[in-house]
């Protein structure tokens, strides 16, 4: 089983940060930013949407 790579960010280089989830480079701060990338970031989501807003 094989971890998938996120892609590299495109964003300023002062706003990449280490994934929480799995430490490679992301888009973690700044506008747009988050602290998963898009391959930990999307079971996230997927979550979310099954749920309702509490
Ligand atoms: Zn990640």
């Amino acid at each position: 089983m094989t971890t998938p790579v996120p892609p590299a960010p495109v964003c300023a280089p002062a706003q990449v940060g280490p994934c929480s989830g799995c430490g490679h480079p992301t888009h973690r701060y700044g506008l747009g930013g988050c602290p998963l990338c898009v391959v930990c970031h999307a079971p996230v989501l997927a979550q979310q949407a099954k749920k309702p807003a509490a």
